[in-house]
C-alpha cells in the first residue's frame, strides 16, 4: 500500500470561480450597522469611502459571486491555489492519531492571505476610475498587500502607517515602498487629524486609530480617493473564501471526508473565515453538525472569550458607524503583544453571530505558549509561523494532545495564515525567555454607544 499523501496538488482549476458569501446561510439576520444615533446610515456613506462593487458585495444576500476573471488569473499568477499539507512530523512528535492539516497561505508574495482581498479591492477601484487608494497599516502585513495589489493594477497607493512600526519595523515600509507606495508615519502633517495630534505631542508614537482617521479624511478631501480595509467588513471576508474553497477539494483528493476541526487565528476575522466558512456551510445546513470550529484569539485582546456582544465602532477614534460585534471596546488600550495582525477591539459581525449562537467556539492564548507552538511547528514542518497564525498552530496541538488522551483520531485542518520571516524579533524574544504574558486589561463598557440600550 503506498504511503498516505502529503499534499495535496496545486492544480490551477482548484482556485474557485465564486466567492461563497455566508450571510444568506446565517441562522439569523446579520444585525446591519447602524450610526451612533440608531439609524441605518445612508448606501451613498460607504460609496463615498468605498468602491460602489463592493458596497454591493458588503450588503449581498447572494450566496455565490462570481470572481472576475482578472481577479482569478492574478490570484494564480501571485501563487494561488496555495499548499495544503499533512503535517506528520508534528504527529509523530505529538504521538496523535489525529491527522493534522495545514492550508498555507504565507506562499504568497507578501507573506499572507492579506493580498487576496487586496487584489479583488485594487481591481474594483481601478475599473471604477478610482485613482488612488488611501489605508492604514500597523505592523505592515495588510499595507504592503495592498501596494503590491496597487502596483499590478496601476493605483496609486497611501499608506498612513503607525509611527512606532514606522520606526521599528523597517523592513515592511520598505517593502512597501519597493511595490511605488507612498509611506506615511502617521499621525502626520498631510490632515488635521494628524495635525492635532502633533500640535499637542510632536514625538506621539502613533495608533491604528490615528491612522484610519488619517487614511479617511485623506479620502474625503480627494474625488478620485478610495479607502481600503483589510479585514472584518464583509466584502473582505467573502474574498477570503477562496481559502476554504480551495481547501475543500484538496482535502477531498488527500481522500479526507470533512474535517472534524476547523482552526483560524482571529484579528478582524478574515483568514479564518476565509478558511471555515465554506465547511461551516455544512454544520449549518445540518449534514455535518458535529464539526467543530475554533477561533483562537490572543488573551492580551480577549474580545471573543471577554468581551460584550454589543454595537462598537469599528475604529478606536468612533469615526465608523456601529458594529454589532464582540468587543473589549473601542477604548481597550491593548498591550504590545507581537502578533500585531490580532490586536484589534472587536471582530467581524458575522462571526460574532455565529459564537454567540454557539456555532463557532473560541480559545485565547498567551503569547509565551504560542511562540512555542511556533518553534515546534518550525522544527518539526520548516515553517516560521507568523505570530498571529502560531495562535492557530497552539490551538491544533492542544486538539491534537485532547484527542490522545481520549483515545480519538480526529481530522484537524488549521490556516497558517503567513510565514513569520518578518517577525523574528518576537522569536529572538521567546529564544530569550523575555516574552511577558499581559493578562488582559479590565473590560469597561459604560463609554459604548446608547444604541446599546
Ligand atoms: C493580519 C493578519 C491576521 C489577522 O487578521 P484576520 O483578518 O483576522 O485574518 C492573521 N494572520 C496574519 C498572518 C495576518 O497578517
Amino acid at each position: 500500500m503506498r504511503p498516505p499523501r502529503r499534499r495535496a496538488s496545486q492544480s490551477e482549476d482548484l482556485v474557485p470561480e465564486f466567492w461563497y458569501n455566508i450571510v444568506p446561510d446565517l441562522p439569523k439576520p446579520l444585525p446591519p450597522p447602524l450610526l451612533p444615533d440608531g439609524r441605518v446610515p445612508p448606501r451613498e456613506m460607504f460609496e463615498r469611502l468605498f468602491a460602489k462593487s463592493l458596497v454591493e458585495q458588503e450588503f449581498s444576500s447572494e450566496r455565490f459571486i462570481r470572481i472576475p476573471e482578472v481577479v482569478r488569473d492574478t490570484l494564480i499568477s501571485l501563487g494561488r491555489p496555495t499548499p495544503l499539507l499533512r503535517a506528520r512530523r508534528l504527529e509523530e512528535l505529538l504521538g496523535t492519531k489525529a491527522r493534522i492539516y495545514y492550508k498555507y497561505e504565507g506562499v504568497l508574495p507578501t507573506g499572507s492571505h492579506k493580498v487576496n482581498t487586496a487584489v479583488a479591492q485594487a481591481y474594483y477601484n481601478s475599473i471604477e476610475g478610482v485613482e488612488r487608494l488611501s489605508t492604514e497599516t500597523g505592523a505592515g502585513q495588510w499595507g504592503s498587500a495592498l501596494s503590491l495589489a496597487g502596483a499590478l493594477f496601476k493605483l496609486k497607493v497611501r499608506v498612513f502607517m503607525v509611527r512606532s512600526s514606522y520606526e521599528q519595523k523597517p523592513y515592511r515600509r520598505v517593502l512597501m515602498e519597493l511595490y511605488g507606495a507612498e509611506v506615511v508615519p502617521s499621525p502626520s502633517r498631510l490632515t488635521k487629524a494628524g495635525l492635532s495630534v502633533l500640535e499637542r505631542d510632536p514625538n506621539h508614537p502613533g495608533s491604528l486609530g490615528i491612522a484610519i482617521s488619517e487614511a479617511i479624511e485623506d479620502v474625503l478631501s480627494d474625488e478620485k480617493a478610495r479607502y481600503s480595509l483589510g479585514s472584518v467588513l464583509n466584502h473582505v471576508l467573502l474574498h477570503q473564501t477562496v481559502i476554504g474553497l480551495e481547501a475543500l477539494k484538496q482535502l477531498e483528493e488527500l481522500g479526507e471526508e470533512l474535517p472534524d476541526y476547523v482552526i483560524g487565528c482571529v484579528g478582524g476575522g478574515s483568514n479564518y473565515a476565509g478558511l471555515a466558512y465554506p465547511f461551516l456551510r455544512f454544520k449549518l445546513s445540518g449534514r455535518r453538525k458535529d464539526m467543530r470550529f475554533v477561533a483562537v484569539e490572543p488573551r492580551a485582546c480577549p474580545s471573543l472569550t471577554r468581551g460584550v456582544y454589543a454595537y462598537d465602532y469599528g475604529d478606536t477614534a468612533g469615526l465608523t458607524p456601529l458594529l454589532k460585534m464582540y468587543t473589549v471596546g473601542h477604548r481597550y488600550r491593548v498591550p504590545p503583544i507581537h502578533a500585531g495582525g490580532l490586536r484589534y477591539h472587536g471582530d467581524a459581525p458575522s462571526l460574532c453571530l455565529l459564537v454567540a449562537e454557539g456555532l463557532v467556539e473560541a480559545r485565547a492564548y498567551h503569547q509565551t505558549e504560542v511562540f512555542e507552538a511556533g518553534a515546534i511547528f518550525a522544527r518539526t514542518e520548516g515553517i516560521v509561523p507568523a505570530p498571529e497564525s502560531a495562535h492557530a498552530v497552539k490551538a491544533a496541538i492542544d486538539i491534537a494532545l485532547e484527542a490522545k488522551r481520549s483515545g480519538e483520531s480526529p481530522v484537524i485542518l488549521f490556516n497558517l495564515s503567513g510565514h513569520g520571516l518578518l517577525d523574528l524579533q518576537g522569536y529572538l524574544e521567546y529564544l530569550e525567555g523575555r516574552l511577558v504574558d499581559y493578562e488582559p486589561l479590565e473590560i469597561d463598557i459604560s463609554y459604548l454607544p446608547k444604541v446599546n440600550v
